[in-house]
């Protein structure tokens, strides 16, 4: 009988408790150890903001498996408030530290996992230190920030910056009944999102009463009058730090590990870093992005998952492998959804790729003639010729996740804009349509490519753009574009000989559809008209 295998996974929450608990199953001989220098393990971080809100009540609640569990249904050892704090790769050991005795030992493995996640950014900025500034990341940090709130019976707060984490925690703040001010750097929250797609979510925010600073990087905090003051002007009792996260690499790099340009620490496909028998995964880690061929870092619990898995795979003899990501994401804010999957065209341009098309709509998530249904905004970036999909982003208050997993799924199989358009949906009026938006998006891009609908973008219109306009003068007297001509789709066949020939004419309506529809007529009957991509509401979203 073979040995069996010692195997020491540092960090046991997303990554390393999956990869424990599936090392487990594929062999019952391993000896399968986890340390991890906080005092839980298995515990849902992504619920720590609704935690704080209240919205999740019992802390208990966050505990997906306890130590005791990992003993009795899978002997498996665990170590809380055991910190690695070296690692020897010539005598294949680690150096545990036990934080609560203080004690050092050795201890030797034949595969080492390291999966110690991101911690959070907190920059050299003055005053990050003071009692009532906070980051979120673990249960004692979610005990911190609500015993603060109840001892100061705190009333306001400054969230500063305006992520996934950000965002989560103004939202909760305000259930709490706090004034939430959310200080951002730049001229969007959300930044992994395009700009535009945006823009639902800042109106979303100061209208559930989130005073959103943009534009405003957070410079320092400082104490005046038992008070925390932000950036010299802001008065609140508490501040969280949403600044992003960066991966947790010191162990490697003491190691002598190769780390990626992006900071993270390099592993091939089996999730093996450049020793082969130490592996790493989750948020350390760099990734493979499967649409622009970068390695990227990318702080998601799905990915830290899968990785864990495939670890323990190549540990137990399978020739697995991570297939990279897409970055597939959603955040809700209140009752709005924002998602994405694969590139969005920041980072395209980020990457160089320039042959793409995107196109806009707005429709409502089920039928209109149902009760209820709620208008969706939708992006979806395409390659040019060939109409693979490159990224799909999303907003709205219901179905948001459906539309983009059903594209990342496609995106995996390297699915084009012409599968979209066959995609086979769930149908009954109340929850889709006969045509679902996702076959709309197919058809808008494919008769894009088909030469069937010339499209153009609003900022990309020349500045002596011919406008036509064709939705009815009621709405046209709402608001349109500066300059623009209006004739009503229905009087268009018989006003042709008042638009000009000789020039391309940018046609545009509400939502896309009725420009569609002139846009096909008009191309029939000899002039060179476009659709503006998504109408007038894509255009408000670009204001
Ligand atoms: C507040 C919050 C909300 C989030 N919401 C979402 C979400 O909605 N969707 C989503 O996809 N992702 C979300 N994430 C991100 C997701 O939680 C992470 O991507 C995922 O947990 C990463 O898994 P990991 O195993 O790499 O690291 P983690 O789950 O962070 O686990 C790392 C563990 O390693 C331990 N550790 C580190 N170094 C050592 C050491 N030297 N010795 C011993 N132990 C060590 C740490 O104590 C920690 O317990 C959220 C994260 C946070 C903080």
């Amino acid at each position: 009988m073979t040995e069996s295998k010692k195997v020491i996974i540092v960090g046991g929450v997303a990554g390393g408790a999956s990869c424990a608990a599936r090392l487990r199953r594929l062999d019952e001989r391993a000896e399968i150890t986890i340390y991890d220098r906080g005092p839980f393990v298995s515990f849902a971080n992504c619920g720590l903001p609704y935690h704080v809100g209240g919205v999740i009540p019992n802390e208990a609640s966050l505990l997906l498996a306890s130590p005791q569990l990992f003993h009795d249904r899978f002997r498996i050892g665990v170590q809380v408030h055991h910190e690695v704090v070296a690692i020897h790769r010539e005598t294949k050991t680690v150096t545990v530290k036990n934080l609560l005795s203080g004690e050092q030992f050795d201890d030797t493995y034949d595969s080492l996992v390291l999966s110690p996640g991101a911690a959070p950014l907190k920059p050299e900025l003055p005053g990050l230190d003071l009692p009532g500034v906070f980051t979120v990341r673990s249960i004692p940090d979610t005990r911190e920030i609500r015993g603060w709130i109840a001892k100061t019976k705190a009333k306001h707060a400054v969230v500063a910056g305006g992520g996934f984490i950000g965002l989560e925690m103004a939202e909760n703040l305000r259930h709490l009944g706090l004034e939430v001010v959310l200080v951002q750097n730049g001229p969007q929250v959300m930044i992994s999102m395009d700009a535009e797609m945006v823009s639902p979510l800042h109106t979303h925010l100061e209208k559930h009463g989130i005073q959103l600073r943009l534009n405003t990087p957070l410079s320092g905090v400082t104490q005046r009058d038992g008070k925390l003051v932000v950036n010299g002007d802001i008065e609140t009792d508490l501040v969280i730090l949403g600044l992003g996260v960066r991966p947790e690499t010191g162990l490697a790099k003491a190691a002598g590990l190769t780390l990626g340009a992006r900071g993270g620490i390099k592993v091939d496909s089996h999730m093996r870093t450049s020793d082969p028998t130490i592996f790493a995964i989750g948020d350390a880690v760099e990734v493979h992005d499967l649409i622009t061929d970068f390695d990227i870092l990318l702080a998601l619990a799905g990915p830290a998952n899968r990785q864990g898995r495939i670890a323990a795979d190549v540990i137990a003899g399978r020739d697995s492998n991570f297939r990279g990501v897409q970055g597939t994401a959603i955040c809700g804010v209140f009752d709005l959804a924002m998602a994405q999957t694969g590139a969005t065209e920041k980072s395209l341009k980020r990457a160089g790729i320039t042959d793409y098309e995107k196109v806009y709509l707005h429709p409502k998530h089920h039928v209109g003639y149902y009760p209820g249904a709620q208008t969706l905004h939708l992006k979806l970036i395409f390659a040019k010729p060939d109409g693979r999909i490159l990224g799909m982003q999303a907003v709205g208050t219901v179905d948001v996740a459906r539309k983009v997993d059903v594209v990342s799924a496609l995106i995996q199989k390297n699915g084009t804009v012409y599968d979209l358009e066959e995609v086979e949906l769930c149908y009954a009026p109340q929850f889709g349509a006969a045509k679902d938006a996702l076959n709309y998006a197919g058809f808008i891009a494919a008769n894009h490519l088909r030469g069937d609908l010339p499209l153009s973008q609003w900022n990309a219109l020349p500045a002596d753009a011919f406008l036509l306009d064709v939705r009815d003068p009621d709405e046209f007297t709402e608001g349109h574009a500066d300059g623009a001509v209006n004739i009503p789709l229905p009087e268009l066949r018989d006003r042709l000989d008042e638009l000009p020939r000789d020039r391309v004419l940018h046609t545009y309506c509400g939502v896309g559809q009725r420009a569609y529809y002139a846009v096909r007529m008009l191309n029939q009957s000899g002039f060179d008209a476009r659709d503006i991509s998504g109408g007038w509401i894509t255009a408000g979203m670009m204001a």
